[in-house]
């Protein structure tokens, strides 16, 4: 199935086209999770151009398959020049090789060949990194990252995952993930990884869900509810949930003091007190007296545009 996700066709037919000034230069955008591709074309701004979705069926697919929808989503690359695509990948990638090295529940993407793929049916150079270590670099160029050389980059909700910019460079060592499943408790559930205690069983939307009903709150409901519904006890569980994020982000601040921690996802509708509750968490880990004070910034930009900006801010770092 594929599908405009955009109702604008930006690229204008070649009677329409002026024949000089050259194109101006374009960044290029991937996103490629379990059962969906998305490609934009942004500016060098990162103002969103162009967008194409596909979709493909996770379990049952073949590579022939992957490749049917990358092929589809970049058909909105063929009319720009672009300087680049950075493809912002679920799952466990290595972006020396622009392999795709393994994504739960997709089989076909076990060592699938991103880059080589993509590459071939563009022309341009390409890049693959993993999608929540890569919305720092999103964060770097066009967000509330601009002019630091060091912070860090935090998926909340769902997906849990930090990303952070050490010295100017995405701290990516193979082998290395996005936080998720880093232990915050010894004595804690057992995780989908076969551990305990890591942080997603105690930060993610499935907790907050869980712990709601078990307080009695209803099935299903969302940080935004709890938040708004004015009730204490829903409070204290978005209070606990705050103090759990905080947790990973401690531990973070401990070991590379990133100084500035901007949330995406989730973490929007928390509002204020959640921010606030994270930020003096945060705070409070810090002993030195010279070092910079943490502060906690929340994501403004479309939820669903922080990893293709993460994949154009890929381009203008490496390629
Ligand atoms: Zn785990």
């Amino acid at each position: 199935m594929v599908h405009k996700s955009s109702p604008l066709r930006l690229v204008p037919d070649a009677a329409e086209r002026p024949a000089s000034p050259p194109a101006a230069r374009r960044l290029g955008a991937v996103e490629l999770v379990p059962g969906r591709v998305r490609a934009a074309v942004l500016s060098m701004a990162g103002r969103v151009l162009d967008r194409t979705e596909s979709s493909y069926d996770a379990a049952t697919a073949t590579p022939a398959d992957i490749d049917r929808a990358l092929a589809a989503a970049a058909g909105c690359f063929a009319a720009h020049e672009l300087q680049g695509i950075g493809v912002a990948a679920a799952g466990l990638v290595d972006p020396l090789t622009g392999l795709i090295l393994e994504v739960n529940d997709v089989p076909a993407l076990h060592g699938y060949p991103v880059t080589e793929r993509l590459g071939a049916l563009t022309g341009a150079g390409v890049r693959v990194e993993h999608r929540a270590r890569l919305q720092v670099l999103g964060d770097r160029w066009f967000g509330a990252g601009r002019g630091r050389r060091t912070f860090a980059s935090v998926s909340t909700g769902e997906v849990l995952g930090v990303g952070v910019l050490y010295d100017g460079e995405v701290m990516a060592p193979p082998g290395g993930r996005s936080g998720a499943d880093m232990t915050v408790s010894a004595s804690g559930e057992r995780c989908t990884c076969g551990n305990r205690g890591c942080w997603k069983t105690l930060a993610t939307t499935g907790w907050l869900r869980a712990r709601a009903r078990a307080a009695g709150l209803g099935d299903a409901v969302s940080l935004d509810a709890l938040v708004n519904g004015g009730d204490a006890l829903a409070g204290r569980v978005v209070e606990e949930y705050a103090h759990n994020l905080a947790l990973g982000l401690v531990n973070v601040q401990q070991l590379f003091a990133p100084g500035l921690f901007i949330l995406h996802g989730e973490a929007r509708e928390g509002g204020e007190r959640f921010r606030t509750v994270v930020e003096e968490r945060l705070q409070n880990a810090v002993a030195f007296v010279g070092a910079e004070q943490p502060r906690v910034l929340v994501g403004t930009g479309a939820v669903d545009d922080v990893a293709l900006l993460g994949g154009a801010g890929l381009v203008l770092s490496h390629l």
